[in-house]
């Protein structure tokens, strides 16, 4: 494949000390050529070397930046084209400057994303490690990270092929039963027996959606809230978890007040904190934002920090809290536990309904390691092998293989039905060439070809 030469700078923003831009393509080196002062010209050198030198602007001939320059020709490089990586160690003034020169040398600045892009396109990743590297750059925690890495490992395109290869052999089976009905060193393949192993390839679809929760979440945050009467401790809490855990505060935008996110890594899940703009700036949620915006906070909310002052008697409010939590993932906080206790214990039980109840004193900062403890497990422990972390992260796998679940479903049913088996093929086809587009293989690629080029039927 031919494609034009980009670059950008692929260190993050403001960041480090060692600024770097890299460019991909045919054109890379001779673009860089032009503008490098050093002992040999980089069209010469070897592959996989780094050359120390001055980059010069070629039509002042001022000199810009004090450089080393990496050349890595195809196709061992990262997008399988030629790629010089130009280390500055100044700012992002020249860091920029440098840029604009290799751009106005005839490269194109890459869009986001563009260089993996490139990987994918030429062979060198097949696009479900594509999106694990694209996750990899947004990785919140690392977790995240260890997910991502795990993607771009190419965990879930193995699974994904193993699954197809079984539907394969499934659909194989059937062809040799419908065009070879004499060949009898071909296993019979019954109904029945085409039925379990679908449903095989089904349970195992299943196993890997149920990882897409934690995926999901382990990407964008589980939405969390934290909920409670005026005074109770909302603001020391969240102060605490976010001081303990470094938050990463992003702005949202497109809302009409800024709305502040605050991520806090709770060993390794990343809590996305909604409306602490509320806490912060009001005080007392269910007052001043109103019932129905705290409605909406809930509505959002995956899980619920209810705090409770142990102090006090339980108040109508925190019943008519409790209330709202029903049947939610929630941890109650008892705080203020330096206090005399005032509370009634078994009341609080009862309206927690089996959900964790943490003893704190956010004043003397006990409590939170508890709390932490208690999250992490209602995250990890629900169900899911923790030790597989070839989790979904990704909308679109986890759609494709939905469809494919459904595809599965339907061949199911027909064969319940005793439709006929070239009928059923027709459906678990499809949820081959689902699972075919996860992988991003050529979907149009035909199944009985691969079957074929497969398996030696031998006439
Ligand atoms: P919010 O209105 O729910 O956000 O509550 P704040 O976090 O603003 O706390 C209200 C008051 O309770 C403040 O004066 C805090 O210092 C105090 N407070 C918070 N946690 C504790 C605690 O564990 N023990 C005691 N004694 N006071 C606390
Ligand atoms: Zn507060």
């Amino acid at each position: 494949m031919e494609f034009d030469t980009i670059a950008a700078i692929s260190t993050p923003s403001g960041e480090g000390a060692i600024a770097i831009v890299r460019i991909s393509g045919d054109a890379a080196l001779a673009i860089a050529d032009k503008m490098y002062k050093g002992k040999a010209r980089l069209a010469d050198v070897d592959t996989h070397t780094i050359h120390y030198g001055h980059i010069e602007n070629p039509e002042t001939q001022a000199t810009i930046e004090e450089v080393m320059i990496s050349v890595l020709r195809a196709p061992k490089t990262f997008t399988r084209e030629d790629v010089v990586e130009i280390n500055c160690h100044g700012g992002l003034v020249s860091v920029n400057k440098i840029l604009d020169l290799v751009l106005s040398q005839g490269a194109r600045l890459a869009e986001p994303g563009e260089f993996t892009k490139r990987a994918f396109l030429n062979g060198r990743i097949d696009l479900s490690q594509a999106e694990g590297v694209m996750d990899l750059i947004r990785a919140k925690t690392d977790r995240a990270m260890n997910v991502a890495m795990k993607q771009l490992e190419g965990r879930l395109s193995e699974r994904i092929r193993r699954l197809r290869q079984q539907l394969l052999e499934t659909v194989a089976n059937v062809e040799v039963n419908i065009d070879y009905p004499e060949y009898d060193d071909a296993e019979t393949i019954t109904l029945d027996r085409l039925s379990e192993r679908a449903a095989d390839v089904r349970h195992e679809i299943d196993n890997l959606l149920a990882t897409a929760r934690q995926g999901k979440i382990l990407r964008e945050g589980l939405a969390t809230a934290i909920i409670g009467r005026p005074n109770v401790g909302k603001s020391s809490l969240m102060n605490s978890l976010v001081h303990e855990n470094k938050a990463i505060v992003t702005e949202v935008p497109g809302t009409t007040r800024d709305v502040l996110e605050e991520y806090v890594n709770i060993r390794g899940v990343p809590l996305r904190l909604i409306d602490t703009a509320g806490i912060r700036e009001t005080e007392d949620i269910v007052e001043k934002i109103g019932v129905e915006r705290s409605r909406q906070v809930l509505d959002e909310a995956e899980l619920i920090l209810l705090v409770i002052n142990s102090a006090e008697e339980l108040k109508k409010e925190d019943e008519a809290l409790f209330q709202a939590i029903q049947g939610m993932n929630a941890v109650i906080i008892l705080n203020k536990t330096d206090l005399d206790p005032e509370v009634e214990m078994d009341k609080i039980y009862e309206l927690a309904e089996g959900r964790p109840v943490i003893q704190a004193s956010l004043l003397q900062d006990e409590g939170i390691d508890e709390l932490e403890n208690s999250i992490s497990q209602l995250f990890f422990e629900e169900g899911v092998e923790t030790a597989d972390l070839s989790y979904l992260s990704n909308a679109r796998h986890i759609g494709l293989l939905s469809q494919a679940k459904r595809s599965i479903d339907d061949a199911l049913e027909a064969a319940e039905m005793e439709v006929p088996v070239d009928m059923i093929q027709i459906d678990i086809t499809r949820a081959w060439e689902q699972l075919g587009e996860i992988v991003g293989e050529n979907v149009n690629e035909s199944l009985i070809d691969q079957l074929f080029s497969q398996f030696c039927l031998g006439k």
